[in-house]
């Protein structure tokens, strides 16, 4: 029998089957159901999901097709039940999901065009977020995400020295800007680096270290971000932090996240360890 907080959702955005994105997805499943969680794929490519935000997500007639906002038009889409099959097909999947795992390369010092385009269309202005309802207070705040990905360069290249960049700027935009505003929890991401240069017997430690940690994915904590209520959240205040947060914080030498940096030093890790932030 599935416990409930026990429904896991995985997101595959890997064209090929022999990819070892693929063997990460299917060493995921494996351990997930093995320790009693109940597993829905959404196998992107397989599924040949269509990533591009059009008219077409909405069924009937648009509220204003003149000036036709997709924003707009999608939120009351979702409203009244109009939006395409296939979004709301997914939008079902996430909704009766604890955790959700995001399976993909690394494209472009970020996300392939498809998982992007599953989070444009899927994560509907009302169903994921609204301005009453985001960050720690989002829809899905109940909800466990982590990305788990793969590169082609070596993880000292995406280190503060490195030629690419600190790795941690690079997941800011995904794990605070599409996640974390929905509300979702951020768990540590997976990050096997330089997979097509590691030698077959470290992939498949690789695969092992990533089922053993599956094995207690639901008593992690998640990456910290700052609360909503460290902001004065009102258009006339203008979503910044609040006096007093910056005046607690102002003789720690890190800024209080990647984001928030308060033009200090990020907090090393801020976005790959769980707990590295003094907030
Ligand atoms: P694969 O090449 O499929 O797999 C690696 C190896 O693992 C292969 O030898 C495979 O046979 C083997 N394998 C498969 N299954 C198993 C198994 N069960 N056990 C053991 N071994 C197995 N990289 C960056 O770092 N930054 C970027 O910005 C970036 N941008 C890119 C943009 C584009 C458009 C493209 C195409 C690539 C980009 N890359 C970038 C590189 C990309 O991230 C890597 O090619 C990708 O992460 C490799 O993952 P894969 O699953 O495709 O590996």
């Amino acid at each position: 029998m599935v416990c409930s907080g026990k429904r896991a959702l995985v997101v595959l955005a890997h064209q090929e089957k022999t990819s070892f994105n693929h063997a990460m997805k299917e060493a995921a499943v494996e351990v997930l159901k093995k320790n009693g969680w109940e597993v829905t794929i959404s196998d992107l490519y397989t599924m040949k999901f269509n990533p591009l935000v059009s008219r077409d997500d909405i069924t009937g007639n648009a509220q204003d097709p003149e000036n036709f906002k997709y924003g707009v038009e999608s939120m009351n889409a979702w409203k009244k039940g109009r939006l395409s099959k296939d979004i709301i097909a997914e939008q079902k999947k996430l909704e009766a999901a604890d955790l959700v795992i995001f399976q993909f390369p690394m494209f472009w010092f970020g996300l392939p065009a498809m998982l992007k385009g599953w989070f444009d269309r899927v994560l509907t202005q009302g169903f994921a977020y609204n301005m009453s309802s985001m960050f720690d207070n989002g829809p899905f705040k109940d909800k466990k995400a982590v990305l788990s990905f793969t590169t082609g360069a070596m993880q000292s290249m995406y280190t503060p020295i490195g030629i690419n960049g600190d790795m941690n700027i690079l997941l800011w935009p995904v794990q605070r800007g599409i996640l974390n505003f929905c509300g979702f929890q951020v768990l540590e991401p997976q990050i096997s680096y330089s997979i097509a240069h590691t030698p077959p017997e470290k992939r498949s430690q690789i695969l092992e270290a990533w089922q053993a940690r599956l094995e207690k994915i639901g008593e992690e904590k998640p990456i910290r971000f700052a609360a909503n209520e460290d902001f004065d959240l009102s258009f006339a205040g203008g979503f910044v932090l609040k006096k007093e947060v910056l005046e607690k914080n102002a003789n720690n030498k890190y800024g209080l996240t990647v984001g928030q940096h308060e033009g200090k030093p990020f907090p090393p890790d801020n976005q790959v360890k769980a707990g590295s932030t003094r907030l």
